[in-house]
């Protein structure tokens, strides 16, 4: 099913090129592979792959000016692939337009979680209307939400933060992308209208919200939904 997907891999480390290749390449992805930022740059453009594998320690450039010279012209799905483990620098790649990231080392499956998602989104020209996991349903059409087949009621704010998770799901939200998103560019600095908002949702919607099953805290960054159970 994924024959054709072709993905480019921009990493300098000769071993975990070929670890990812081999990784990959069982699950039927075609991996290119560049050791340079110049050189993954002139491959984006060349090449056009479904989706790039980004790390942020390049010899020859910043991995972040790879970033954004490659959104500067391209909506190619990016994930950042990096031993990066300061939230900060996660929040910086999200809001410079990665779609995504994955910290060495990591579980393989999490690597092809997060490239299926980002493949997905960049597919999907109408999204999905009906959000569905567990025992959580959301019709994004009509603006309703089912847990247990009861109807559960937020307000206007949490369905406006839900229904953005939703269309997301399976992807990490920034907090300044959500503040943006719902209450306007003036909101960033304000976390903490969006910590009180996701606490009342998670109360109405989350069992034990303490061990969420429907909307994980990626601690210092953001959020990230559970992903739709129908794909
Ligand atoms: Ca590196």
């Amino acid at each position: 099913m994924n024959a054709k997907v072709h993905i480019l891999l921009i990493e300098d480390e000769k071993s975990f090129c070929s670890y990812i290749t081999a990784l990959l390449g069982r699950s039927g992805y075609h991996i290119t592979t560049a050791m340079t930022g110049t050189e993954g740059l002139s491959l984006a453009a060349s090449l056009c792959p479904d989706l790039i594998l980004l790390d942020l320690g390049l010899p020859d450039m910043d991995g972040f000016l790879v970033l954004e010279e490659l959104r500067s012209w391209s909506h190619i799905p990016i994930i950042i692939v990096s031993v990066c483990s300061e939230e900060q620098e996660k929040v910086k790649a999200l809001d410079l337009g990665a779609d995504d990231y994955v910290t060495k080392p990591f579980y393989p499956g999490e690597l092809t979680a997060r490239i299926r998602t980002a493949l997905r989104h960049s597919r999907s020209q109408a999204p999905s209307q009906i959000y569905r996991a567990l025992n959580l349903e959301i019709d994004l059409d009509k603006r309703t939400i089912h847990l247990d087949g009861e109807q559960v009621h937020l307000t206007q704010i949490e369905y406006q933060l839900l229904s953005l998770l939703a269309e997301n799901a399976g992807r990490v939200l920034t907090y300044n992308t959500m503040l943006r998103r719902i209450w306007g560019p003036y909101a960033e600095t304000n976390n903490q209208i969006l910590r009180v908002n996701m606490a009342n949702i998670r109360r109405k919607i989350e069992k034990n919200p303490a061990q969420p099953q429907y909307l994980f805290t990626e601690v210092g960054v953001g959020y990230r939904m559970r992903e739709n159970d129908t794909e």
